[in-house]
């Protein structure tokens, strides 16, 4: 935001009066932004500004509203909104390392392919699937998660298609009955996007998906990946350590993946070796050795481990614990991040015994557990109060532990968010740092409840915790967050 449109908000909302306004511009240091001056001179906090500058309400910050975070959490979320998908239909796609030259004749089929492209990633989806029905092809793309239908191409275009993306992807367009699958890359603006195809036979015909990979859209900034400072201060210390491990947790589509690329970027640094072992290698990232294993000729996970191992790593990702391989590889001077699937911090180390790693083993090898949900997240330009007698504030309240009355507040739907009401996604998150206590509440194969209250005497804060913050903040709705939450045992 810049500074003539935050005094214009400030001023506008009632938040400072003209002359408080006035006083902290005269008050600036040279180079100082106008925020940094408000807040360096007392006027607002830095909660409280950014509740400005991300166009809340402003809830609790006129003295007589509710304020619903409870003290015991001593945190700062501040999320940031994501980037606006650029709109890319105006600019020319560019196939790398593919020529079209030698057949004019499919050049209308090729463009109208290209278009589908541009479409897909203007509206910055994950996903298009191509599915067959019987009066032709519907794609449907996945945006923030949920799936939404395109236009049904007609049934000439249909085979057309799917055979150019075939082309594209360099597999057999003669085989239709078996599933296939390849990738390949495109250039428009800036942007660097990996297209990973794949096919599989339906009733209907074939169904093409293709998974966008958008390199420049990597974030990998704690911050805005959903971490509130405190969480993200204690993660970076657990990146800080020379040896053990650190496990994200949650089920399929939690954005892992992402974090973990997140800690990759975070760890990296020239004095270290940082490695990769994944299935496959999803984004490459620079100044870092990343690997693949391929079954097929019999370059398993556990093989392309050990060959890692020697190879004098620092940081090492592995894509998936499975076994305790892993877990023995974490004891041997270097720091390894892996995924795993469970429901909680704590479930993940009753789900380790489970798989026949000792305690002692456990409790001398985690360093710590991220445990992580994705919300949608309250799309700004039509977020507004929920009202007063909505039946649904019961049950929030409850599934919250919040006041009944708090000031929730959800979108109403826009034309900026396509009448969803929700614009990007934010992660739910809760870290559980192993400490010196926590170790000894491990080895001494301490159960679930146990472990659970040694954790919250050290200040964990729960996805439930998290998610009330951000709710209390505006950024999620209490229907979305409850949905996302659902099942998750505290
Ligand atoms: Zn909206």
């Amino acid at each position: 935001m810049t500074d003539e449109l935050l005094a214009r908000t400030l001023h506008a909302n009632g938040t400072l009066s003209r002359e408080q306004i006035q006083g902290a511009i005269k008050g600036r240091v040279q180079g100082e932004r106008l925020g940094q001056a408000i807040v360096r001179q007392g006027m607002l906090s830095i909660a409280d500004l950014q509740r400005v500058e991300l166009g809340s309400n402003g809830n609790g910050h006129n003295g007589n509203g509710h304020t619903q975070a409870p003290a015991s959490t001593p945190t700062q979320a501040v999320v940031e909104a994501p980037e606006e998908v650029e709109d890319v239909s105006a600019l020319t796609l560019y196939i790398v390392d593919h020529d079209d030259s030698a057949d004019p004749a499919q050049a209308p089929v090729v463009r109208y392919a290209n278009e589908l492209l541009k479409y897909a990633i203007t509206l910055g989806a994950s996903d298009v699937h191509f599915e067959p029905q019987p009066g032709g092809l519907l794609p449907r793309y996945r945006v923030d998660g949920a799936l939404q239908s395109g236009q049904l191409l007609p049934i000439e275009l249909s085979a057309p298609i799917l055979s150019r993306f075939k082309v594209l992807a360099n597999v057999d367009i003669t085989e239709q009955r078996m599933p296939q699958d390849g990738r390949f890359r495109v250039k428009i603006g800036s942007k660097t996007i990996d297209f990973r195809v794949s096919s599989l036979p339906s009733i209907h015909g074939e169904k093409i998906v293709l998974r966008l990979l958008n390199h420049s859209s990597l974030e990998t900034d704690l911050t805005k990946l959903g971490f509130a400072r405190r969480d993200k201060a204690i993660f970076e210390r657990m990146l800080q350590r020379s040896h053990g491990m650190i496990l994200v947790t949650g089920p399929t589509g939690s954005g892992k993946t992402t974090t973990l690329y997140a800690a990759l970027n975070s760890a990296r640094d020239a004095t270290k070796n940082v490695m990769t072992i994944e299935d496959p290698v999803e984004y490459e990232l620079e100044g870092i050795t990343q690997t693949s294993t391929q079954t097929d000729i019999g370059l398993n996970f556990a093989r392309v481990l050990r060959a890692a191992l020697r190879q004098d790593p620092d940081v090492i990702l592995v894509g998936e614990i499975r076994d305790d391989i892993s877990v023995r590889a974490a004891l041997t001077g270097h720091l390894l991040l892996s995924t795993i699937h469970t429901n909680s911090a704590v479930a993940t180390i009753s789900r380790l015994r489970d798989m026949g790693v000792p305690s002692y083993l456990l409790s001398s090898s985690i360093a710590g557990i991220v445990a992580q949900r994705l919300a949608r997240l309250t799309c700004k330009s039509c977020r507004g109060p929920v009202a007063p007698d909505d039946p649904r504030r019961a049950e929030w309240a409850h599934f919250f532990h919040m006041d009944e009355n708090a000031p929730f507040q959800e979108g109403k739907g826009c034309a900026k968010c396509k009448g969803r009401g929700t614009k990007g996604r934010v992660a739910i998150l809760e870290i559980m740092e192993v400490d010196a206590e926590m170790r000894r509440a491990i080895s001494a194969d301490k159960d679930a409840e146990s472990l659970r209250q040694a954790a919250r005497s050290n200040g964990f804060i729960s996805m439930i915790d998290d998610a009330r913050e951000k709710i209390n903040f505006g950024f999620l709705s209490p229907q979305e967050a409850m949905n996302v939450l659902m099942g998750h045992e505290e």
